[in-house]
């Protein structure tokens, strides 16, 4: 049930601006408003912006002269009455009109809560309501624009036919049980299997295109590793710099690593730079489980730069061994400008264990200058690659960010699985529906439940049973 009470908070940033607004919402948003606004008219017109003074009623003086906007229920963010006072950016200001709506009988609300009530009255869904959050948090224009498309529901649209097809399903199978004497054709065994592997099989690259959701919503993490004056410094000032750092840090990042984060393709790359806390391939042998090892496994994925112009190390070779048990590892062979030296040319290297090490292992190698730039623009091609091997998903709005809603979707496989065996055994059909609203109710938990009604709508609606 929806709380009766009208909320308030500051929604605009702490700190001063030129602009801060305080929103109330409920059913006594537009009296409390009225109360503490002076305004040139009233009622208030509903979707107008009106200028108005605030003067609270105890000195009577106005305060800060304050633009009010009204939406009236149900069109407004929560389907509430909802009040927007656009105050000057002053704390004290914003505070003070925040506190004399909750002397007036409004409530703090909770972080969240206007797009609560937006959720509860069915506004939006569940799916919505978190894309409001993503879009909120959002750290590049890409992962704004794939929380926009969720927030006009595309996570819910892209599960919508597969739901519809499973409740058609269902609808037929209970068409079938109860109301056999209508002369409801029963659906063949063989047409169950084939309605449950096409849903199985949608949900299945839902899941799969999950792995680069997440990396869209959260980011990734690159550690830059090497010798030292091989130039990880400069490799990682060039990735910074040729991308657009991101200013806002991430919260809960080490601070005893130089981190910086850059906008690759979209999203959002933490490049850890590991010559920051100052190690040595020898400390690095040394330390073993040590800090800088730990930020280096902790990565999502790895740099090893190498100095292409200098003898291959016999310390690198032991950090390649160090890495490669790590996953996804990429090496540059820095320094491309310069002469190369021969090991890591073309000709057959005479130690073998560059070549070992470089040729068909598991590791990309790129040839790169971070003095001039050279291999760069493939540098991060690789690092895309690597990191997000399903950027080819498709638009913004055809995959999944969110783990929760990958959860659920996997119930719902399972729900199928259990649903298929069932109708390979030929089990009787109000055993196979038990399965199948397993799956189905997952399902609700993203896009919104199904209520019997939808069921029999589609009974009434698709087979004419009880005209
Ligand atoms: P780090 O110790 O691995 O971080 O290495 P730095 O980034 O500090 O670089 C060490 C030295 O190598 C510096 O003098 C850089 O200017 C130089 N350097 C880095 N990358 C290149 C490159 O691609 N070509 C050339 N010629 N010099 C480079």
């Amino acid at each position: 049930m929806v709380s009766q009470d009208t909320i308030v908070a500051i929604s605009t940033p702490v700190g001063r601006g030129g602009l801060g607004v305080v929103r109330l919402s409920g059913s006594q948003a537009i009296e409390i408003a009225t109360r503490l606004i002076k305004l040139p008219q009233l009622p208030l017109e509903t979707q107008r912006a009106t200028l108005g003074l605030f003067a609270p009623e105890e000195s009577g003086r106005p305060l800060d002269q304050v633009v009010v906007i009204c939406f009236r229920a149900p069109h407004s963010y929560t389907s509430e009455d909802v009040v927007e006072i656009s105050c000057h950016g002053a704390p004290v200001i914003l505070r003070h009109l925040e506190e004399c709506c909750l002397a007036h009988g409004a409530r703090a609300a909770e972080p969240g809560e206007f797009t609560l009530r937006a959720f509860l009255n069915g506004r939006i869904d569940l799916t919505q309501a978190e894309a409001v959050r993503d879009l909120i948090e959002s750290q590049t224009l890409y992962q704004a624009r794939v929380a926009a498309q969720q927030l006009e529901g595309s996570v819910s649209a892209r599960l919508k036919p597969f739901k519809q097809v499973m409740l058609e399903l269902i609808a037929r199978l209970e068409a079938g049980i109860d109301f056999a004497e209508d002369d409801v054709s029963v659906i063949e065994w063989k047409e169950i299997l084939t309605q449950i592997d096409r849903i199985r099989a949608e949900l299945q690259k839902l899941v799969e295109g999950y792995e680069y959701g997440r990396i869209v919503r959260e980011g990734m993490t690159l550690a830059v590793v090497g010798r030292p004056n091989v130039g990880k410094s400069s490799l990682f000032n060039r990735l910074l710099n040729e991308e657009r750092a991101i200013v806002s840090p991430i919260p809960g990042t080490t601070r005893d690593t130089v981190s910086e984060t850059a906008n690759l393709g979209g999203i959002p790359l933490r490049i850890v730079d590991t010559a920051g806390i100052r190690e040595t391939l020898d400390d690095i042998e040394k330390i073993g489980v040590e800090r800088t090892f730990s930020a280096i496994a902790d990565s999502d994925l790895r740099l090893m730069v190498v100095d292409a112009s200098e003898p291959w190390a016999g310390g690198e070779s032991s950090l390649l061994a160090k890495l490669l048990p790590l996953g996804s590892l990429l090496i540059a062979l820095n320094k491309s400008d310069l002469p190369s030296n021969e090991e890591f040319g073309l000709s057959p290297p005479h130690d073998g264990s560059a070549s070992a090490a470089l040729k068909g292992g598991p590791a990309s190698v790129v040839r790169t200058s971070a003095l001039t730039g050279e291999g760069i623009h493939e540098l991060k091609e690789k690092i895309l690659a690597l990191a997000a091997p399903g950027r080819d998903v498709g638009p913004e709005g055809e995959f999944i960010t969110n783990l929760r809603h990958q959860q659920m979707i996997k119930d719902s496989i399972a729900g199928l699985a259990k649903a298929r065996l069932a109708a390979e055994n030929r089990t009787p059909h109000e055993m196979l529906l038990l399965d199948l609203y397993d799956a189905l109710r997952p399902l609700d938990l993203i896009t919104g439940a199904t209520y019997a009604d939808d069921i029999l709508g589609i009974i009434f609606s698709t087979f004419c049973v009880g005209k």
